[in-house]
Parts: structure tokens; C-alpha cells; sequence
């Protein structure tokens, strides 16, 4: 058992780094957990970075992830690249423990592991993330101006992201495995009414092609087995995200979608002592600057907390 912290983060997003950051200047030297695999967050798993703030020519997703943790950790903020693997946060001192079995204590916790994108589970998925495929049209769909694009789904996400990059592309193609849609009466009509924007129904995606960058997809009709190429150089899966909130299932409360609830617009969550930031938390928005911006919130409700305990 190790002594008890002022506040431990699970999580290393642009949410974690950016409450370590706070929370070291304030002197609370926090203990991050910054995941065993993905230390860094979601955008380690991209190239550029068009529309964070203070980059005017943008900057590489990997290198904005090294600035925050290199900037959270002069001020003082401890930071161990391991996962938690379970939680105690009832209580007046919250446990968590890591892979190895430790058990660290603290006043209190802020929780941004933030949310999973689902994946399509094909081969090339991953190796084109950033060259053709994505997961977030208001972060990558400036690069695909003028482009044919497809867009898999048929959620209020997927018809958002179409009717978006429509803007942009010269073409948006939805496939949808079925013939009607999830999506909302309204978001339909907004799609539908977009000469842009076609619809390929019952069908899935089969192949993604390409070596270096996306070159078209193999698409099969899963009523009548038939397959056609759609050549394509952009492919956003917008399918759902899951939050990462097993750990805490029980102990904090959680949307119907799995979502960390809090009391918005405070970080506070059901729990004394606990704080959420970060796409764990948002439904909407899922940016990295809207993830530091709650990150921040969190370590300042983290500060007044323990400010009271004194
Ligand atoms: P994340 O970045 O997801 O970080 C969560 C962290 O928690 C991870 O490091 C994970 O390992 C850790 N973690 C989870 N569980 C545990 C545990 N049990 N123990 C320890 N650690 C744990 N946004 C933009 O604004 N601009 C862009 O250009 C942009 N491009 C993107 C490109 C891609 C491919 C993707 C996937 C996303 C992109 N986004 C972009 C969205 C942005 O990355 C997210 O909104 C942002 O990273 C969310 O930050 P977060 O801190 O909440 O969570």
C-alpha cells in the first residue's frame, strides 16, 4: 500500500495531461496512470492536428501528445504508463490498482480514460487511419476536399458526418448494412435532401484497398451476397464509440450509452472526490481541445475539493 496521494488520474488523453497539468501547478502532485498500450490518448493514432489552437501550420498528433505529457511533467505530475485494472472510489481515501497488484490511495481521482471508436475489424483498418480512413469528419474532413467519399453507418452520427463533409467532398456515399435508418427523422431529411450524398443499402464493407493510402473499398450486398467496388479515398466509420467505463460500472453512475455521468457543467460525479473529463464524459463533441478544456475543469474542481478538506 503507498501513501495517500492528493489526486490520482486514470487516463492520458489531451483530458489527463491537461488535468496534471493543473493540478502539478497547484502543487498536488498527481499520479497518472497513463494506460499500458495507448499512453498518450486517441490522437497518438493519427498524423496531423489541423485545429488545436496555437499550431498554426498544425502539428502531428503524436508530437502535441509528447508536448502535453513533457509540460504536465516539469511542473511535478508523476506519470506511469500502466493500466488500472479496479477501483475503490467509495470511500474518504479511493483506492486503484495496477497490473502489478499495487494498490495507490488518494483524496481524490479524476477518470479520463476516454471513449473506443468502434472499428469495422478489417485488415488495412488501422494501417490507413490517417491515410484515407477515419473516424471524425470534423477533425479530417477538410483533407478530403473534392474527394469521393464513403461514409459506414446509419446512426444520427453517420448522417452528421455525411451531411458535413458534403460541404467539402465531391461525393459522400452512406452504406448502411440495412434498408431503413437509425438515424433521427430530421437528420434523414437533411441527407436525403442532399444531392451530394447517396445511399448504398444492405450492404457492408468487405475489403478496404489500398497500400500506402485508402484506394476504394469492396462493398457486398448482404441480401444477395453480390460484391462492387466503390472507389473511394476517403472512408469514415461512424458506427459508435464505447466509453471506457467498465472499471467503474457499480460504483459511479453511467448513461444509458455507457457515458461517466457528471453533474455538468462542474466534472463532479456521483461520488465525493471523483471527477470525469474528457470523451468518457461527452456524447458531443469528442475533440481533443474540448477534452484538455474539461481536463481543466476536472483539476480545478479536484483543487477546490481538497481545498475544503484542509
Ligand atoms: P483519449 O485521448 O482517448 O485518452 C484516454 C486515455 O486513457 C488513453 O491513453 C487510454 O490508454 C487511457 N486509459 C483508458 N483506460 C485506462 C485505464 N484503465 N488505466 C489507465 N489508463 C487508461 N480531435 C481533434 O480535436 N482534432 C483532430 O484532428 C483529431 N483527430 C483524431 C483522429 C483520430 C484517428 C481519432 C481516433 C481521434 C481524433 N480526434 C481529434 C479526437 C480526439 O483524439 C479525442 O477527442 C481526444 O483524444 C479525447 O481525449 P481524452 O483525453 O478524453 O481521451
Amino acid at each position: 500500500m503507498t501513501d495517500v496521494r492528493n489526486v490520482i488520474i486514470i487516463g492520458s488523453g489531451p483530458a489527463g495531461y491537461t488535468a496534471a497539468l493543473y493540478t502539478a501547478r497547484a502543487s498536488l502532485k498527481p499520479l497518472v496512470f497513463e494506460g499500458a498500450v495507448t499512453a498518450g490518448g486517441a490522437l497518438m493514432n493519427t498524423t496531423e492536428v489541423e485545429n488545436f489552437p496555437g499550431f498554426q501550420d498544425g502539428i502531428m498528433g503524436p508530437e502535441l501528445m509528447d508536448n502535453m505529457r513533457a509540460q504536465a511533467e516539469r511542473f511535478g505530475a508523476e506519470l506511469i504508463p500502466d493500466d488500472i485494472v479496479s477501483v475503490d472510489l467509495s470511500g474518504e481515501i479511493k483506492t486503484v490498482t495496477d497490473t502489478a497488484g499495487t494498490v495507490h490511495r488518494a483524496r481524490a481521482v479524476i477518470v479520463t480514460t476516454g471513449s473506443q471508436h468502434r472499428k469495422l475489424g478489417l485488415p488495412k483498418e488501422d494501417a490507413l487511419s490517417g491515410r484515407g480512413v477515419s473516424w471524425c469528419a470534423t477533425c479530417d474532413g477538410f483533407f478530403f476536399k473534392d474527394q469521393d467519399i464513403a461514409v459506414i453507418g446509419g446512426g444520427d452520427t453517420a448522417m452528421e458526418e455525411a451531411t458535413f463533409l458534403s460541404r467539402f467532398a465531391k461525393s459522400v456515399t452512406i452504406v448502411h448494412r440495412r434498408e431503413t435508418l437509425r438515424a433521427s427523422k430530421a437528420m434523414q431529411e437533411r441527407a436525403f435532401a442532399d444531392p451530394k450524398i447517396k445511399f448504398v443499402w444492405d450492404s457492408e464493407v468487405a475489403e478496404i484497398q489500398g497500400d500506402q493510402k485508402l484506394a476504394g473499398l469492396k462493398l457486398r450486398n448482404l441480401k444477395t451476397g453480390e460484391t462492387s467496388d466503390l472507389p473511394v479515398t476517403g472512408l469514415f466509420i461512424a458506427i459508435g464509440h464505447d466509453p471506457r467505463t467498465e472499471l467503474f460500472k457499480g460504483q459511479l453512475n453511467l448513461d444509458g450509452e455507457g457515458y461517466l455521468e457528471v453533474e455538468a457543467p462542474s466534472t463532479r460525479t456521483n461520488l465525493t472526490g471523483v471527477f470525469g473529463a474528457g470523451d468518457v464524459v461527452d456524447h458531443t463533441y469528442r475533440q481533443a481541445i474540448t477534452a484538455a478544456g474539461t481536463g481543466c475543469s476536472a483539476a480545478l474542481d479536484a483543487e477546490r475539493f481538497l481545498a475544503a478538506l484542509a
